[in-house]
């Protein structure tokens, strides 16, 4: 062994490093919520695998701080770092009462008694609240109709159907209303969850004969159901099956039941009809995107939160460039700020145009073959990965299908180097993708509406 030490050694020591460095760019907030309950278990070939404990906080630290650990693991290591999260769910208790950690395990695990609420619902995020959610025109429907609903829960609109595109607070309102009877009723049981994490639930209930833990849980132990993203429900017929009767036991027992979708009622393709037609049933919030002022009214207000300061010429120049996500528009933020605590440089419009130069240069360039590959495996809920692989369920192909048509329009790379970007296939392959594609298109108007909206949610970027 003598003095080598190996990487994954060293490893914790380059990330306290990170942290400690970052430190004084970051708020408290931040710092305590997000980064330091993540953990890094590994850090082999210049990848470091970086635990968190669940999904959410995954996606949230991807969408937000994903270039900042990278750029900083970068500099503190002097070589580049890919990352892999990892998702460790017995993080969770750590994470939510890092007092205990030394404490007997038995302790920690159970006790609640000094926060019960948290513990309880640790899907829900308690940024995501009525109180940080900026009104204007676009969503001051949707934010009424929550808050409805969120005061007479059951009472008010039930179902309450959520509609708006990617990125613009959908999840946010969602989980609002969750805190927001908990606040005022601490009695109510309250389940949040992604539709495909109920679909999770359906198949491992399936096939561990437990049906009837399952219904119990949803029929007979939940006031208020949230369920987020149902669009994805499409096709998962034993899902809708279960999901068809929970809905109906509790809207006859009048518990509230609240969905968000990025489709409408009428587009989500492959619905059980029963279905869909109770969600029309109900009130239908949509979401648009927001206008100039909101845009910036919402950077203002998330640097608040943060304690950074923001000048206003700044807000209103990431409110310009970045104008139909807002998790963009906070990502773009995020990006400036901490960048600027990073290197102590003072943020300016031209600092700022200068630390987003790459996103703010592929709307005027032609889109990249990874950034279309990123958004199709996002939008299918695939790895980029999968794309690449030569895997061939059904879904998958047609996504990859998608991703080959998609780069060789936006991206005008030849046949030959998409074949080699697409994990070394053939350049017939991806000829006989985009044949196909565009083929179907002129049938399959499901098909178009996912072209439709990828070419919107890249535009955001390409224009
Ligand atoms: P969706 O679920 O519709 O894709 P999210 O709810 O995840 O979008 O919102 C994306 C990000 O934008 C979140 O961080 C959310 O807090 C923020 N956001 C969206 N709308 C607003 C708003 N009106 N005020 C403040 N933050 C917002
Ligand atoms: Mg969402």
């Amino acid at each position: 062994m003598g003095n080598m030490v190996s990487p994954s050694e060293v490893w914790p020591e380059v990330w306290e490093k990170f942290l400690t460095r970052a430190e004084p760019s970051l708020s408290d907030h931040v710092l305590e919520t997000w980064l330091r309950p993540i953990q890094c278990s590994s850090f082999e070939d210049g990848v470091a695998t970086l635990e968190v404990r669940d999904q959410f906080s995954r996606d949230w630290l991807h969408d937000h701080y994903f270039d900042f650990i990278r750029d900083g693991l970068a500099q503190v290591t002097g070589q580049p770092v890919a990352i892999e999260w990892k998702i460790n769910p017995e993080l969770h208790n750590a994470t939510l009462s890092p007092l205990c950690a030394d404490e007997d395990s038995s302790i920690s695990g159970v006790s609640t008694a000094d926060k019960p609420r948290q513990r309880e619902h640790p899907q829900l995020n308690k940024r995501y609240t009525f109180e940080s959610f900026v009104c204007g025109p676009s969503n001051q429907f949707a934010l009424a109709a929550t808050r409805a609903v969120a005061e007479k829960p059951g009472k008010a609109y039930n179902p309450l159907f959520i509609y708006g595109r990617v990125g613009l607070g959908k999840t946010h309102l969602l989980q609002a209303i969750g805190q927001e009877v908990l606040k005022h009723y601490s009695d109510q049981r309250i389940i949040y969850c992604t539709s495909e994490q109920f679909t999770n639930e359906v198949v491992n209930a399936v096939l561990g004969n437990k049906l009837k833990q399952l219904h119990e849980k949803y029929r007979s132990n939940c006031s208020v159901l949230l369920i987020d993203d149902i669009q994805m429900i499409a096709g998962k017929e034993r899902t809708q099956n279960e999901f068809f009767y929970i809905f109906n036991q509790l809207y006859d027992s009048q518990r509230q039941i609240v969905v968000t979708s990025d489709k409408l009622p009428h587009e989500i393709p492959d619905i059980d009809e029963r279905l869909r037609n109770r969600f029309q049933f109900g009130l239908i919030a949509d979401i648009q995107a927001p206008e100039i002022e909101t845009r910036v009214a919402i950077l203002h207000r998330k640097a608040l939160d943060e304690g950074l300061e923001l000048p206003d010429d700044v807000a209103f120049f990431l409110a310009e460039s970045v104008r139909s996500n807002i998790r963009e528009l906070e990502g773009a933020l995020v990006r400036v700020l901490a960048h600027a605590s990073l290197t102590g440089a003072t943020v300016t419009v031209d600092y700022a145009r200068q630390v987003l130069a790459d996103i703010l240069r592929t709307r005027t360039q032609r889109l990249t073959v990874e950034s279309i590959q990123r958004t199709v495996a996002e939008y299918f809920s695939v790895r980029v990965a999968d794309l690449k692989s030569r895997r061939r369920p059904k879904d998958l192909v047609r996504s990859r299908q998608v991703a080959m048509y998609l780069a060789r329009k936006h991206a005008g790379a030849s046949y030959p180097d998409l074949g080699a970007r697409f994990g070394d296939k053939d350049h017939t392959t991806v000829m006989s993708a985009c044949k196909k594609i565009d083929r179907l298109l002129k049938s399959d108007s499901d098909l178009r509406c996912e072209i439709t909206e990828l070419e919107r949610q890249l535009d955001v970027m390409h224009k």
